[in-house]
């Protein structure tokens, strides 16, 4: 039975079988039988395809299991007789033919729809048989078969723009044409088989006609899916089924690829791999002994992988969880000698004077030894205690087993925390909590997130190695807390409470972990932005600033060998002047702590390094003592003496060391200008001369003190006060007191103006700085009556101290860094509250030494100190 949509060629001589690999065709030999055939609704017209083709006569070349399209090429060897004849018939005249699927090879019914197509190259062998290459023109339908000829000759009209296969630029075809494009890149990815140029043609392609051409010729599909989609007249229609069989292709390689990749894995023995793998984890856990809670959830987590298969997504998250219990510490300990004597000496030898923290943490060792950890002291009320800690008379008590070093920036809490490590054999680790703002870096993310790792603890523990280091907090006043991302603080808490410490639930590891055996110490510039819960747990131990005397010690002592040995210059003979290094400190540094000190060492000592090269280069050895000279030429390298360059590496060292020991230098205050140019403090000559209105007040800073200089002019005006400088709400509150004070006493200082049309003007400079605090009071008075009075304080004097209304002068907190900085700028007197006597006494004798006090307990005193001295300008 002839199919429907096929037309008959002739049923009346069977097939002979001399096929070709690519063409399979039957000899037609009873050409009378055709008739013109029914058409399928396509009309025959003149000028279609774009109106340049009309309808032509051309022979009839039948394929069978082979399908040409237009714009696409074809080679083919011809060995059968219909299309031998085709072939002969084609280049007689214009090498075109009409090349047509068979449909049915029963009664040789081909598709009505076939392709125009021009022979372009051909070859005729000897038995009469074609190799041609032929390129397919444009689609037409056959409309009658011509009776006589041999071949066949046939009347074909190309498929116009009424049969729906012109172009069109609606925006369905176009979305249409995007998704055969994309289906067909992923068929290709699929596939392998579409060349380059084919996906570039496709990608490129901008006409629906042109697109589906290519796209059917280069897709394997069945012939008669392929004559099909030639048959369809309607570019819509057309491209949607075209879309429709290229998804239908791509699932299903998408289903055999998955199906391979089972297999494969099932032949890779993966699942053996994954046991083996969880069998090692098993046994590294049990080995570590980590307790039967955690044991257990491993055991489940081990089941669940064996479960899963090696490449998916979840095996990959238990994995890791696995790898990281199995990373952790569990019952590692690192040494925990402690020799009290021999701790001790390790202090000392690396670090100068600390001599209030090196006791403390001596005995801390001692009372850890012996009665193991002390309960925090409880109870007390919470505002007290802020009081004391807002003014830095926290008294130092042992009340828990957590260190926390407080002071200014270099003072050398990190470097003490690692010398506590050292001195008790034990492991170190430091975790900066600057800018911890989300509690989940404190105690991690669920193991569901996308790339959840445990919180930063968990992290240190497993750099730590042992369950029991020296855990450095650093900057634990720089911890933030955010609404949304919870409190970090409140993490730590738990971290930091030995009550609830040897149980801390950290969310990755879903198992409690023991901190109890860590020995935290935290650091701190300050204590204000600390939660007091956490204060409460901690024990407090201040670390003040160095003196001027205590840095050239730290600086002799261990800075500058430190320097010569970290840039190589150990063996050289260099010698700091004293003088030189006070210059280093009174210029080149304005600091509490040594680490600006340090820096500038480590500047001279690379310059020194440098001459030192040329001096090794020179090869002057023994007698040279070269002077520092300003110039520095670029220097080679040190080993690029050719006759060192036989020697072996040690023998280089050595002779090396020999010759540096012969590198003498003596750096003296003048070679300061050339090692580290020019200085970056001067002397500063604002402090030294006294004006009308301006005075010197001291102030306490995270990093240390400051002088704070105060200024005020008055003006008629309305009683007026106006504040600028950055000035917060307590300073501004101590100016008002500080004025109506003033306006009390008026009869006895004497001064004439009408204060009710006074206006002052109080100005603090550097005023990009937030400045706050009511240790200004006293500063804030004396500014104000000295601008009343027309008469500069005195020279070189400087004060701090809170100022109440009645005139009394309240003590202060921060001494020792409010006289450091006094020093530091060349203050020769300072007026202190008589509350703060006792701290006086305690300050350091060079720094006593440096200064003359003052104790005031009222306003008066200071004002008589301050303008009845013989010293004012
Ligand atoms: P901090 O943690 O207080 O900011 P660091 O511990 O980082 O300070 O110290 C900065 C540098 O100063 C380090 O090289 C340290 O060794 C050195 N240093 C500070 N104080 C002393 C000291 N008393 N003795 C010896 N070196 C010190």
């Amino acid at each position: 039975m002839k199919p429907s949509g096929a037309v008959s060629l002739s049923s009346s001589t069977r097939p002979s079988h001399g096929f070709f690999k690519f063409l399979n065709i039957f000899n037609f030999s009873k050409k009378d039988s055709l008739k013109t055939p029914p058409s399928e609704g396509g009309v025959f017209k003149e000028g279609g395809a774009g109106g340049a083709v009309s309808s032509e006569e051309l022979p009839l070349l039948p394929l069978r299991e082979l399908v040409l399209f237009p714009n696409t090429t074809l080679p083919l060897f011809i060995t059968y007789k219909a299309g031998i004849a085709a072939v002969d018939e084609a280049l007689k005249g214009g090498r075109r033919l009409f090349a047509a699927c068979l449909r049915d090879t029963a009664d040789n019914a081909i598709y009505p729809v076939g392709t125009v197509a021009r022979v372009t190259q051909y070859l005729k062998l000897s038995d009469g048989s074609y190799r041609v290459v032929l390129q397919g023109e444009y689609r037409a339908r056959l409309n009658a078969i011509l009776e006589k000829r041999d071949p066949l000759m046939v009347f074909v009209a190309p498929i116009s723009a009424e049969d729906g296969g012109d172009e069109s630029v609606q925006p369905v075809v176009s979305a249409l044409m995007r998704s055969v494009q994309k289906s067909f890149t992923q068929y290709a990815e699929f596939t392998k088989k579409a060349g380059p140029e084919t996906l570039l043609a496709v990608e490129k392609s901008e006409s629906a006609e042109y697109l589906s051409n290519l796209i059917c010729h280069a897709i394997h599909i069945k012939p008669e899916k392929k004559a099909e989609l030639l048959g369809i007249m309607g570019v819509q229609e057309r491209l949607e089924k075209l879309l429709e069989t290229l998804e239908i292709e791509n699932e299903i390689f998408g289903f055999i690829l998955r199906e391979q990749l089972k297999e494969i894995n099932k032949e890779l023995g993966e699942d053996a791999g994954a046991s083996d793998e969880a069998a090692e984890i098993e046994k590294i856990l049990e080995a570590k002994n980590p307790g039967a809670e955690v044991l257990e959830k491993a055991r489940k987590e081990i089941a669940r992988l064996r479960k899963l298969q090696q490449l998916s997504p979840e095996s990959g998250v238990i994995r890791a969880y696995l790898e990281w219990l199995s990373d952790l510490p569990w019952n590692e300990t690192s040494g925990n000698s402690v020799d009290l004597v021999q701790a001790e000496k390790i202090l000392n030898e690396d670090h100068y004077a600390m001599k209030k923290a090196k006791e403390r943490i001596l005995e801390f060792v001692a009372v850890r030894k012996l009665a193991g950890e002390q309960g925090r002291k409880t109870g007390g009320d919470e505002e007290e205690k802020r009081a004391e800690i807002s003014q830095g008379t926290v008294r130092l008590a042992i009340k828990g087993p957590i260190l926390c070093f407080v002071g200014p920036p270099g003072t050398g809490k990190t470097s003490l925390c690692a010398s506590i490590a050292r001195c008790l054999g034990r492991n170190f680790v430091r975790m900066s909590l600057g800018g911890v703002r989300d509690e989940a870096e404190i105690r991690g993310h669920r193991k569901t997130y996308v790339g959840a790792l445990p919180g930063k603890i968990i992290q240190s523990m497993r750099k730590a190695g042992s369950v029991n280091p020296v855990f450095l907090l650093d900057e634990i006043d720089k911890i933030s807390s955010d609404v949304l991302r919870g409190d970090p603080a409140s993490a730590l808490l738990e971290v930091l409470d030995p009550e609830q410490n040897s149980a801390f639930m950290d969310h990755y590891l879903e198992v409690p972990y023991d901190l109890s055996k860590v020995l935290f110490i935290a650091t701190a510039n300050s204590l204000h932005t600390i939660p007091y819960p956490l204060i409460d747990r901690m024990e407090i131990i201040e670390i003040a600033g160095y003196g001027e005397n205590e840095k050239l010690a730290i600086a002799k002592k261990f800075l500058i060998p430190k320097q010569l040995a970290s840039n190589g210059l150990a063996d050289a003979n260099i010698v700091f002047r004293d003088d030189a290094v006070r210059e280093i400190i009174r210029h080149w540094t304005m600091e509490s702590g040594v680490r600006g000190l340090e820096r500038e060492i480590a500047r001279c000592v690379r310059r020194l390094a440098r001459r030192a090269v040329d001096f090794l280069k020179a090869d002057k050895a023994s007698s040279d003592t070269p002077e520092i000279e300003t110039s520095h030429p670029e220097s080679g390298e040190i080993s690029a003496d050719p006759s060192e360059a036989q020697d072996n590496p040690a023998d280089i060292l050595h002779n090396q060391a020999q010759k540096l020991k012969n590198f003498k230098k003596v750096v003296k205050k003048a070679d300061l200008g050339r090692l580290l140019n020019k200085r970056k403090y001067k002397d500063d000559v604002v402090f030294k001369e006294a004006h009308i209105g301006v005075s010197y007040g001291l102030a306490w800073t995270e990093t240390g003190g400051v002088i704070l200089p105060v200024e005020t002019i008055c003006f008629a005006g309305s009683g007026d006060l106006i504040f600028t400088g950055n000035v917060g709400d307590v300073m501004k509150e101590s100016g008002r007191i500080a004025l109506s004070y003033i306006r009390s006493v008026q009869p006895k200082y004497g001064f004439k103006q009408n204060m009710s049309k006074t206006d002052f003007h109080i100005h603090v400079p550097e005023g990009a700085i937030p400045k706050d605090g009511p240790s200004a009071g006293i500063t804030l008075a004396a500014s104000l009556l000295s601008s009343l009075i027309g008469k500069p304080p005195a020279r070189r004097v400087v004060m701090t101290g809170e100022l109440t209304l009645t005139g009394r002068v309240l003590p202060i907190g921060g001494l020792k860094e409010k006289l450091l900085a006094a020093v530091r700028s060349g203050m020769e007197w300072v007026l202190l509250p008589a509350g703060n006597q006792e701290d006086w006494d305690d300050v350091d004798a060079d720094i006593r030494g440096a200064l003359s006090a003052e104790f005031v307990e009222k306003a008066d005193d200071a004002f008589r100190a301050l303008f009845e001295g013989g010293d004012a300008a």
